[in-house]
Formats: structure tokens, sequence, C-alpha cells
């Protein structure tokens, strides 16, 4: 029996799971879950439910699973991917994360916390700084979003060059299965070989395979001493150059190297409130580059000097920053952390989130920016990232003058210009935002069929009745 046959049954058998005032049926309750940051996505649904416990959970997915009824899993609603957003058919139950908000357990000495999926971000971090340790996840949500989505899909950010991204934070899971099933793998062992390691399979998978409740996760020392500066390059080209000089000093030291370009600056002076042009004249490329020390606030600050001298010395930078106390540091993350919202005024944009090999980063751009200022002439090429880990935010901003729809219109022949590029480098055309439904019909051009195959063989162990979160990914 599907839901459409018995929706009012349906709905009084889950109230009686999660209470009456945890399925949010109106539309004005409703609302705020189904749209997505990018308003690419509008979805419609019977209810948002908003269970309390991992039981709770696990019966809401025993009873779709008996109904054959859709649900789908959502943290903080942060996703870029439509992975979190309910499709058209208004079948598709939407569950909530977020009164799953509790961090269970913190142990410093063993550099572990155990955290509920609702938990954000931004909490997470701050718990682990009152422990006296860091928990190194960051990205410009970290505000909203939540730690059982950043687990979901393998959220990536900006500590990735030094702490590796969230796969590698994770070492136990709680998650109900779609049948149901509670699986208890909240284990914090960093050495653990008793065969298939099954917490990786949920790890990315975009909420297909069971919905992870709690995580337990690696926290790490706190710095003594961190430098950030702001510094203005010719092109990618110099930008890698000093990456790898910065490398050579630093070791892993170096714990973020962030690229922008000339545009990006302006955007943020014209939108970012209180943000001011980081150096005195405008330079074509910028880095952000940060170096934290164990041992001391002097030892950061001599990382960074000396990377800055030798790359004055080899012509590689032409004028940089350094921060000068910790409130300018935080201005100049603030200033990073605001470039995806700072492209919204700018009008529409088309956007690529891919991964290549370092050395080929510049080429990239370069060969990217000319493929696709030939599929749209004025477009803004917005290309921006990660470098120090390859991953870049490869965008395109219409012009001012340029219809929106039009535009708009034209983003299929953009991609097929841009991933034109990233297969011939060897890239991936998904590096940290994952597949979602925006990316499902690429995947199947970019994975072998053995791989596709893999993928549809585990999602149906996992999830025979295909409830959880189906057509996402697959
Ligand atoms: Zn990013």
């Amino acid at each position: 029996m599907g839901f459409a046959d018995a929706p009012e049954d349906l709905l009084s058998r889950l109230a009686a799971i999660v209470g009456e005032r945890h399925v949010l049926t109106s539309d004005a309750d409703k609302d705020p879950y189904l749209k997505e940051p990018r308003d690419l996505y509008h979805g419609r649904s019977p209810a948002v439910l908003r269970p309390g416990s991992s039981a709770e959970i696990a019966d809401i997915l025993r009873l779709a699973n008996e109904t054959g009824t859709p649900v789908v899993p959502q943290g903080g609603n942060t996703g870029l991917v439509g992975g979190q957003t309910p499709d058209a058919s208004g079948r598709e139950l939407l569950l909530s994360t977020e009164r799953l908000d509790a961090i269970r357990a913190i142990d410093a000495a063993g550099g572990t916390i155990v955290a509920e999926a609702g938990v954000v971000l931004e909490r997470l971090q701050e718990a682990a700084a009152e422990a006296g340790m860091l928990f190194p996840l960051s990205l410009g949500a970290q505000g909203s979003c939540r730690i059982g989505g950043n687990i979901s899909t393998n959220a990536g950010g900006t500590g990735v060059l030094a702490y590796g991204n969230t796969r590698s934070l994770v070492l136990g899971l709680e998650v109900v299965l779609p049948t149901g099933e509670i699986w208890d793998g909240l284990r914090g062992l960093l050495k653990d070989n008793t065969g298939y390691d099954l917490k990786q399979l949920f790890i990315g998978a975009e909420g297909t395979l069971g919905i992870i409740t709690a995580a337990v996760l690696k926290l790490f020392p706190r710095p003594r001493g961190q430098a950030v500066a702001f510094v203005g390059l010719a092109s990618p080209e110099d930008a890698l150059k000093l990456f790898r000089l910065a490398r050579d000093q630093a070791g892993s030291g170096l714990t973020a190297f962030e690229l922008m370009p000339r545009i990006l600056i302006e955007m943020l002076v014209k939108h970012l409130p209180g943000a001011r042009d980081p150096l005195a004249s405008p330079h074509p490329w910028y880095a952000l580059v940060e170096f934290s020390s164990g041992r001391s606030e002097a030892d950061a600050t001599a990382l960074v000097e000396g990377t800055l001298a030798d790359g004055l010395e080899q012509d590689l930078l032409a004028d940089a920053a350094i921060a000068s106390s910790l409130d300018q540091a935080q201005q100049f993350w603030r200033m990073r952390h605001a470039l995806s919202e700072i492209q919204k005024p700018e009008g529409a944009s088309i956007k690529h989130d891919v991964s290549i090999p370092l050395d080929a980063v510049p080429d990239f751009i370069a060969r990217a920016s000319e493929a696709v200022t030939r599929v749209v002439p004025g477009g803004r090429v917005v290309g921006f990232g990660h470098m120090g880990d390859g991953n870049i935010h490869f965008n395109i901003s219409q012009s001012p003058d340029m219809d929106r729809q039009k535009f708009l219109a034209r983003a299929p022949d953009m991609h097929e210009a841009v991933y034109e590029v990233v297969a011939a480098l060897r890239g991936s055309v998904a590096a940290e935002h994952g597949i979602g439904r925006y990316k499902r019909e690429l995947l199947t051009t970019v994975k072998s069929e053995i791989e596709l195959d893999l993928m549809r063989r585990i999602k149906q162990a996992f999830d025979p009745n295909n409830i959880l979160n189906p057509g996402r990914i697959l």
C-alpha cells in the first residue's frame, strides 16, 4: 500500500511516533524545509517530521519501509545539489534531524567527541575549543549546517589541506537503516581492522543508505600560534609556485591556501558590510594563506614571514598583508567564508565544484575560462577555492546587462565545456558538494559500468524497497 492510498492514516501513525507537534503539515511551517540555498529546487511534502531520538527515527523508517513511503533526510538544509529537498511529487516525507542536537561526550585526552547528527558545526567547533581542542572542519555554512549532513555529504571546506575532509575525521557512526534497524558503530578506535569498514559507506552517501544519527569524531590539539596573510599575485601559476614554497617551509604547518580572483575582492567590497580591499593596489589574483604552529605565535609568524620573503625574492608575489591581530585574521577569514554569499547579488551564476590534480590547476583555470567565454561571451568567470587541495569552485556570473533566464539556459553547454576540460586533465566533476539530484545524470557519464553496478547493488542491499532518499546519486 503506497502513501497516496492512505495519507491520513499514515500521518496519524507518524504523529503517534514523534508527537503531534513534531509533524508539520501547514505550508508556512513546511516552507523553510522545502527550498534550498540556491533556489534551484522547490519540493513538496505531505509532512516535515522532527523526531527527537534515534529510536523515533527507527520507528519512522520501519513504517515507511512497510508502506513504501519515500523519506528525505535533512540536516541544516545547506546542501548545494538538491540532495536534501523533496521532489515535486508531494509523496516524499521530509525528516529533519535538527532535534538530535546533543553532544553526548567529549574526551580531550583521547581526542574524541561524540555528537548527534543535528549539532550545528559551529557549536561542535566551540565545544571542542572549550575542551582545549580543535575540530578542524570549517566552511562557509558552519553557522547553520549540521554535522550529520556534513558527514552524509563528506563535506570539504578550508581545513582539508591539513586535516583531510570529513571522512578522515569520523571514527565511528550510529546509523538507522532504511529497514528500521539501528547500527551502533560508535567506536572511537584509531585502529580497527575487522573486515569491511561499514561506516565509510554511509559517509558521502547523501542519506541514501541510512540516516546517520550520531558520530564519534576526531579532535586535534589546538595550534598555539597562527598567522594569516592576504597575498597579491599575478597569476594562478605564481599561486601554485607560492603554495609549493609555503608547503616546503611549513609542511603540515601550512593549514590553508585559498585562491581567489580580483573580481571576488570587488564583490566583497561591494556586498559584504565592513569588508575592505586587503591590499593597497589591485592584483589579478589573491591567496589567503594560513600557517599554524604547535609551538608558539612567534613560530607561526616566522613561517609566514619566511615564506613571503622567499616569494618576494623569487618574484612570485607583488604585495602581501599579514594579519596584525586576531581580529584582522578573523576579518580575512570572514571575507573568505562570504565568497558564496556575495555572488548572489551579482545575478545568476552557473556553478561547477571540481577537483583537479594540483599541478594542473592553473592550466584548468586558463582552459575552462576560455571555453566558457566561448559559450557565453561576456560571462564573468569567478574561479576560486581551495587551491591547496586542488578543489576549484568554477562559477560563471552573468554580466549585468544579460537576461537572467537566457543566461541560465546556457548552463548545459557551459557544463559540457567545463567538464570536458576536467576530463582532459583527469579531474573530478564533484569535489566536495556531492551528487544529489543536480549531478545524477552526470555521474553516469563519469563512472564505469562496474562502478555504477556496484553502487546500485550496495543501495539494493541496504534499502531493498528504495524508500530512503530515492533518486539521489543513483
Ligand atoms: Zn568550498
